[in-house]
């Protein structure tokens, strides 16, 4: 049998082929953003404790209360923004299933969706799925800001929504206070939603500090702010996540989730409420990841990648055109067979062109695989 493909022109995954490539070549895995370290003991404890101590059927569809208590309470602390956890944070899937749940909620047919572009992988096929179309503000480069004034020009009477996601994979660049202002200003006479994409929240450098659009009292009042455990407590693979969105909004997030998915793993939920007590864990995380940014770029200082600018993310852009004039995605193939490194070419990102010859190296990874890495870069 053959079915008609609602996604014809969409193969593999990048982060699935070049990790498989990766495999096939042994060569070291810089690509797919995941630790290569592996979280903390107490936590894998605590999931264990819950489980052995019967938390094994279904939790509440929205989530188990003390994990989304404990969220509010975080909420409020760090961008001071009052949720209510009975209706207005859900836990997730991940952050992927909260995405796709909450296009699925908004779009409608012929919606436009405004997309930031270089533009992770999954946004404009979600939209599509939905009946949506993506329209594309892409961001200046190399600085990777957002143009204002030509994205301003693409908000119309069709526009339903505004997919957001700093810090920035894969470019690294954060918002400041200042674009929030902005963006305010650009939506205020408009009825237009915003999902922003925040699971590189505590990941953020030099001092700077996280613009969650929760944090804009305007903002916040459109938004769907979609956040994961994953890249906080390095469980990639343990797939959770949540939303939050003020009631309204949240509403109709749970009608779809509650059919998507309905509930989400029960004693990791119990695990993560206990282990966020500490909030130590996440406010550490900016300091753990720019030591391992400024080791990766210490390593690499005389080779002939020149870096990007990073603010934030486990990401960092690497421009190669002293190397190669190939373009990214051959280049990414070729650096992997020849040479060992994986790495995640951005023009995939872009919906047409973008090709600047930089690539995307994840620096997750223990000072050995860092530093193997480094050599096998510097001998190019
Ligand atoms: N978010 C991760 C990245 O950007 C990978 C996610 C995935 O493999 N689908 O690399």
């Amino acid at each position: 049998m053959v079915i008609a493909s609602k996604l014809p022109e969409i193969g593999l995954t990048i982060f699935s082929e070049m990790t498989r490539l990766a495999l096939q070549h042994g060569a070291i895995n810089l690509s797919q953003g995941f630790p290569d370290f592996d979280t903390h003991a107490e936590l894998k404890d605590l999931v264990a404790k819950y489980i052995r101590s019967g938390h094994n059927q279904y939790s509440p569809m929205q989530g188990v209360d003390a994990l989304r208590e404990i969220i509010a309470a975080k909420t409020r602390q760090l961008y001071d923004a009052v949720y209510d956890p009975a209706t207005e944070i859900t836990v997730t899937t991940g952050g992927t299933q909260a995405i796709y749940t909450a296009v699925t909620a908004t779009v409608h047919p012929g919606d436009e969706v405004i997309l930031v572009e270089p533009a992770y992988d999954c946004y404009a096929p979600i939209v599509r799925l939905n009946g949506g179309v993506p329209v594309f503000a892409t961001l200046d480069f190399p600085s990777y800001r957002i143009d204002w004034n030509a994205f301003g020009r693409l908000v119309n009477a069709k526009t339903r929504l505004i997919i957001l996601n700093f810090p920035h994979n894969p470019s690294g660049a954060v918002l400041s206070a200042q674009d929030l202002e902005i963006l305010a200003e650009i939506l205020r006479p408009n009825p237009v939603l915003i999902l922003s994409d925040e699971v590189y929240e505590h990941i953020v450098f030099d001092g700077l500090s996280h613009q969650s659009m929760s944090r804009h009292p305007e903002l916040r009042q459109r938004s769907f702010v979609v956040h994961s455990f994953a890249k906080t407590y390095h469980t990639t693979g343990w797939k959770v996540g949540y939303c939050i969105a003020p009631r309204a909004l949240s509403e109709e997030f749970r009608k779809i989730h509650q059919y998507m998915v309905f509930a989400v793993n029960t004693p990791i939920q119990y695990a993560y409420a206990e282990f966020l007590e500490d909030r130590q864990r996440y406010l550490s995380l900016p300091s753990f990841y720019q030591a391992k940014r400024d080791r990766f770029l210490d390593l690499i200082r005389n080779s002939r990648f020149r870096p990007l600018p990073c603010h934030g993310t486990y990401y960092q852009l690497l421009d190669y055109s002293q190397v190669s004039d190939e373009p990214e995605m051959q280049f990414a193939r070729r650096l992997t067979m020849e040479y060992g490194v994986a790495a995640i070419p951005p023009s995939v990102f872009y919906h047409r062109g973008g090709d600047h010859k930089v690539l995307r190296f994840c620096f997750a990874k223990k000072e050995e695989t860092l530093s193997a890495a480094a050599e096998r870069l510097n001998a190019i």
